[in-house]
């Protein structure tokens, strides 16, 4: 994947058409869908292959047997997923959220409490509203959320341009080039080089910049084996939101 300036095809959204996207989404899995793609830059098939494990949006983990500070999300390559999802990269990475991808996933809590079949499902996206009840969000049911969005709002919209986006936004921040393909799991030298021409002249100024991502070096498994999520043992990352 290439962000270079004069590429043709690469495609992201607006900030307007993301917010847009957001109002008009039925319900709050899919509104925490897009917000969480947005905000990490994950694959669609890492994003349907989440486990809740890995979804720690407290200010502290610790409790969880997980070191990384802030609310943040793990992705893991797992070949054991129900609907087939696959994270793409092979090394396991951490990517650091905002505290509204909390809220958005609190409000998806809720639906989904009222599912009783996606109680036992420790899977993030699962069906909530037509058969099977409870079961893995599958890649086609995510694809067609996107094309009724695109015929709604009359835009452009597939899955993968979120991640365009996020990484837009990030390098547009200020966050460095290398940290990017850390937080979009990319690796190999000249296999991503993101080199994202501005979405507009406005020149936002670097708030947000993450200057160094949680890598996956020193990790070892939870002792308490409470949960999926591994514990580090290395630094902790210095992550400035
Ligand atoms: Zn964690």
């Amino acid at each position: 994947m290439k962000f270079a300036t004069t590429a043709p095809g690469i495609e992201y959204f607006t900030r307007e058409q993301v917010e847009l996207m957001i109002r008009m989404a039925r319900n709050a899995r899919d509104r925490f869908l897009i917000v969480l793609m947005r905000a990490t830059g994950m694959r669609i098939g890492e994003t349907l292959g989440m486990r809740r494990a890995d979804a720690h949006f407290l200010a502290d983990s610790h409790q969880l047997g997980c070191h990384a500070g802030g609310p943040h999300v793990h992705v893991h390559r797992r070949r054991d997923n129900a609907n087939s999802a696959l994270a793409k990269s092979r090394k396991s990475r951490t990517i650091p959220v905002t505290t509204d991808v909390a809220g958005y996933y609190r409000d998806y809590e809720w639906e989904r409490e009222a599912v009783q079949e996606a109680a036992d499902s420790d899977m993030v996206f699962v069906n909530l509203f037509r058969a099977p009840l409870g079961r893995a969000m599958s890649y086609p049911n995510a694809k067609q959320l996107f094309d009724r969005l695109a015929k709604w709002a009359q835009i452009v919209a597939r899955p993968h341009m979120l991640r365009h986006t996020a990484a837009n936004e990030w390098i547009r921040a200020g966050v460095p080039r290398d940290v990017v393909q850390k937080l979009l799991g990319t690796s190999g030298p000249g296999r991503s080089s993101p080199t994202c021409a501005p979405l507009t002249a406005s020149g936002a100024k670097p708030s947000n910049v993450i200057r160094q991502v949680p890598d996956d070096g020193g990790w070892r498994p939870c002792s308490r084996g409470c949960c999926a999520v591994r514990r580090r043992l290395g630094g902790l990352a210095e992550v400035a939101w």
